[in-house]
């Protein structure tokens, strides 16, 4: 931990223990949802873990989530236990009779992962429970509420054997053992940090090192003592902004993961000359899990997610959101030069890693499976001659100008070629005459005039792309927003720039 406090797997599994006492010595049985929303802390681990033996679904909250938002989590899942930091547990304290209108019967606790909440006080007394509560493989093991950009977030329901297989397969794909020692900066109520890192570690034995967040001066201090880090885009532009990682900080390290948003090619590159390492890249959503990664040992192709994992299924279906389905219903584009361009599809999926449906929303879980049992990721993407996905852009992203579809990453590649460019995102703004407008949000690299990047863009593009394609207007921003994982929030920029045409 930060703090310099070390936990030997037996005193996890005994705070584990005390963990599961303390549920259910507060009435939370089998099938009872348990929502986190907590600083991250071992302590908070323990409460996740202490769910899978007490037959609990856990529910962890963003800690960024305000108190309006953690109020329809609450309810909508109707969790009968709220573990929070001790300053919320404090405001709803004084609000009793809004708390009781959801859940008369739910309870509140607190931890701050020092010993200061009213949940860890419970814990110093607590016996270590032994039993396990027995689990079917489609009972229920979290729900995860996803970040909707759009209308109401939605409870992701994940089993058991979407835990347990998506693990399994992990563990073997990246070869982890109990000798590993994975650098931890992730949160841990998401997907991410909590499953795809923590299940691993705790499904071998191995070692962690958990940082409070992603700290460049804690993650360098540390990195000598790792043999793995798992990191979203923006730890590895980090870390590579910084001169003393280099080669030698990173020659130990037999793997970096990158994923829950997408890695600039740039990236990629550089981090390999940097270290002469490639980052593995792999893709997957909290629906879902993990459902591709680049190869351990066969070549890791930057820019791709690699290949489907064992056991997951992946096929392009159309990106129209007209039901048709079957890659043949994607008309192959035609460049300028006459070349034939990769057929675009929506990903679509099948495995025991998938998730069942979005709590208490049947109609919105029908809508987003196929007939056949495929899941709708929203995400566009393409495969080559070798089984390599491509993720092209989020579905919702797709713009549509003058009646043709224009994928943003196409775009977003020759602009990030453009001298002085440091990263760019395109997105669709509304245009009397066109429907929408593409735009260019650019971010410069140091010392860049943004004077003349536009004509330099507009230069760039013009012999590549369809006029159609090319940007209207360019703006420039000291930096992209991103939310926690490091995804590029378009649904800001689009809001934010709405009038740029009117
Ligand atoms: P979340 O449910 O928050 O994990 O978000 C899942 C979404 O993140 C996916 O549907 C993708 O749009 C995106 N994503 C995850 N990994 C990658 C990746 N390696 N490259 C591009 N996009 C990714």
């Amino acid at each position: 931990e930060p703090d310099g406090r070390e936990w030997s797997y037996r005193e996890f599994f005994d705070l584990v223990g005390r963990s599961a006492t303390v549920l259910s010595e507060q009435g939370v049985a089998p099938g009872d949802r348990v929502a986190l929303q907590a600083t991250k802390s071992t302590v908070a681990l323990a409460v996740y873990i202490a769910c899978a033996q007490t037959g609990a679904v856990f529910l962890p909250l963003n800690t960024a989530y305000t108190e309006a938002e953690i109020d329809y989590f609450l309810d909508d899942s109707g969790a009968t236990l709220f573990i929070c930091n001790p300053q919320t547990e404090t405001v709803l304290a004084e609000k009793p009779a809004e708390l009781s209108t959801g859940n008369a019967k739910r309870r509140v606790l607190s931890l701050d992962g020092q010993g200061g909440g009213s949940f860890e006080a419970l814990l110093e007394s607590a016996s270590v429970l032994q039993a396990v509560t027995s689990r079917t493989p489609h009972d229920l093991a979290a729900i995860l509420y996803t970040s909707g950009t759009t209308g109401r977030s939605k409870g992701a329901m994940l089993s058991q054997q979407n835990l347990a297989s998506n693990t399994e397969v992990l563990v073997d794909y990246w070869q982890f053992t109990g000798a590993d020692v994975l650098l931890h900066a992730l949160p841990i109520y998401h997907t991410h940090g909590l499953f795809v890192a923590s299940n691993l570690v705790l499904a071998t034995g191995a070692t962690m090192l958990f940082h409070a967040s992603f700290n460049v001066d804690a993650v360098l201090a540390d990195l000598p003592a790792a043999t793995t880090m798992m990191g979203v885009p923006t730890f590895y532009t980090r870390l590579l902004a910084d001169s003393r990682f280099d080669r030698k900080l990173a020659s130990h390290m037999r793997l970096f993961t990158s994923g829950s948003a997408p890695m600039l090619l740039e990236t990629h590159i550089e981090f390999e000359q940097r270290t002469g390492q490639r980052i593995l890249e792999r893709y997957g959503m909290t629906e879902t899990g993990m459902l591709t990664s680049n190869p351990y040992h066969d070549e890791r192709k930057p820019g791709t997610v690699g290949l489907p994992l064992p056991g997951v299924q992946l096929r392009l279906g159309s990106d129209e959101q007209s039901g048709e389905t079957g890659a043949e219903s994607a008309e192959p584009e035609k460049t300028s030069a006459g070349q034939p361009e990769t057929t675009i599809g929506m990903i679509e999926v099948k495995g025991p890693n998938v998730f069942s449906g979005y709590w208490q929303m049947p109609k919105k879980t029908a809508e987003e499976f196929q007939g056949d049992g495929f899941f709708i990721t929203g995400d566009l993407g393409t495969i080559d001659e070798q089984g390599y996905v491509t993720i092209i852009g989020r579905n919702k992203d797709l713009i549509i100008t003058g009646g043709f579809n224009v994928y943003p990453k196409e775009i977003e590649l020759l602009v990030d070629e453009v001298d002085g460019v440091s990263e760019s995102a395109v997105v669709g703004l509304p245009h009397a005459d066109f429907g929408e407008a593409v735009t260019a949000v650019v971010v410069l690299e140091k010392g860049i005039s943004g004077a003349a990047i536009e004509d330099s863009i507009q230069q760039h593009l013009e012999a590549k792309l369809a006029k159609f394609k090319q940007p209207k207007k360019v703006v420039v921003l000291d930096e992209l927003p991103r939310n926690s994982m490091g995804k590029v929030q378009k649904n800001l920029l689009r809001k934010e720039y709405d009038g740029l045409y009117s």
